[in-house]
């Protein structure tokens, strides 16, 4: 389907034809688990500080609507396309089933360099681009949240955007809000914290010594930060490694990464950090540590360097950052590197992003400990569950984790049925 075209597109179903085949997928069965239920692409004319007025595409994929709503990020990144966002909404897709969530996966965003957008510019593709998908999107069929490049700020204005077309308030069209506009308590810290909590359970389970474990983390925006601090500050494993898309740092004594988010915050990225040594950013993912977290794009474990990486545990923070041709390396070396693929990884922020949803629904608060306690627990049942699998059937943490999901989202389609 040449809409989707794209090589992210192509490796999300590489990745689910190696699911179907382990799982005996009828052949009629699997085009439709696969290919995305609707795809919107939009164009968005915007003036530009310059006087100029230039033209964004936006794109949003809801993948399957056989289990509820659709629920997806909304990413802003230069060279985004419709087959990366369907990609996107596919993996959504079966990380909602594996944790059991009441969602189809869904994706969506706009081709942009949000860092070269003044506040005002930023503002006016967020507000056109929700403008634009209002008749596509909605509390009950698809909601949206931040991603790549997207922020709190950015979902108040879809948030006011929506709910000034309608009306009235409608906080639940979209999660990853401020919390003064009905976000919930723990929704920006959910997916470092989901990544770290997850780590912690791979460390327990291998018998590692957290306070004489490295890690190096990739990406230091929402995810790469706070899981950062958490692991370095709460765990107390000693960050060797970080990196941005200016900068990647090795310090083998350590680095403050306290420190690196003060200077992240006052500068807007790592490129004038200077606690450790400047370092090639592909070399930075091969050096020795215990942990590796890429928590930024995806395709950064290819097949050239899955054999170098020297880690124990790798935790995707970040949605594909290994290739299905790196996967059959890490397969082959799954007594040395313990992968925590990354729809479970990272799926701490799709779940409180769901608790979010289910308090606008009900104008009923949640505490930062009952939203904390519940994450933990989901995270956990969908932990135990994947490495049961996996052990039980001889399989990849990956396949058992995807199969997980496909599974489910193929029972409900077989019991809902097919409308003749
Ligand atoms: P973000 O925009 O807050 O931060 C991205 C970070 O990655 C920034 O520090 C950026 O500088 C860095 N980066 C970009 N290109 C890089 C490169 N080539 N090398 C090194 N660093 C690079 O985004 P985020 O929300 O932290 O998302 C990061 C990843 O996690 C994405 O893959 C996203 O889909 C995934 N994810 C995010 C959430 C969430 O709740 N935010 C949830 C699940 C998955």
């Amino acid at each position: 389907m040449h809409i989707y075209d794209d090589e992210v597109f192509k490796m999300a179903c590489d990745q689910f034809q190696v699911i179907a085949d382990y799982l005996n997928i009828d052949k009629n069965d699997r085009d439709r688990l696969m290919y995305p239920k609707r795809a919107m692409a939009v164009t968005l004319p915007v003036h530009m500080d310059d006087g100029t007025t230039q033209t964004f595409q936006g794109y949003r994929v809801q993948h399957h609507l056989t289990l509820g709503p659709t629920k997806g990020g909304t990413r802003f990144a230069p060279n985004l396309s419709m087959g990366e966002t369907a990609a996107l909404a596919m993996w959504m897709s079966w990380k909602c089933a594996l944790n059991d969530l009441p969602y189809g996966g869904a994706k969506g965003g706009v081709a942009c360099d949000p860092t070269k957008l003044s506040h005002r510019e930023l503002e006016a593709v967020s507000r056109r681009y929700m403008q634009e998908m209002i008749p596509f999107v909605g509390p009950k069929t698809d909601i949206m949240g931040p991603d790549m490049g997207t922020n709190e700020q950015v979902m108040a204005w879809f948030m006011d955007t929506y709910s000034v077309y309608q009306g009235y308030s409608v906080n639940e069209i979209v999660t990853g809000k401020p919390v003064s506009v009905g976000g919930t308590v723990g929704r920006r810290e959910s997916t470092g914290r989901g990544v770290v909590y997850l780590i912690e359970r791979a460390m327990d389970m291998l018998k590692m010594n957290p306070e004489k474990s490295t890690a190096i983390i990739q990406g230091f925006g929402n995810v790469g930060s706070v899981a950062a601090l958490s692991l370095g500050l709460k765990s107390g494993v000693k960050i060797v490694g970080i990196s941005d898309h200016t900068a990647a740092l090795y310090n083998p004594k350590g680095i403050d990464v306290k420190a690196a988010e003060l200077h992240v915050q006052k500068k807007g990225n790592l490129r004038a950090f200077d606690q450790g040594d400047r370092i090639d950013p592909n070399e930075l993912l091969e050096m020795p540590c215990d942990i590796l977290a890429p928590c930024a794009i995806d395709r950064v474990i290819t097949e050239k360097n899955a054999d170098k990486i020297k880690c124990r545990i790798l935790a995707e923070g970040a949605n594909g950052p290994t290739s299905p041709e790196a996967d059959l390396h890490l397969n082959k070396r799954w007594d040395e590197v313990f992968v925590i693929p990354d729809i479970l990884c990272n799926a701490g922020g799709v779940i409180v992003s769901y608790f979010e949803w289910v308090q606008g629904l009900q104008a009923f608060l949640w505490t930062e400990t009952e939203v904390t306690d519940k994450l933990f627990r989901i995270l956990e049942s969908s932990f135990t569950r994947v490495i049961r699998r996996a052990k039980e059937h001889k399989v990849s943490h990956r396949t058992a984790a995807m199969a997980i999901g496909v599974e489910r989202v193929m029972k409900a389609k077989h019991q809902r049925g097919l409308f003749p």
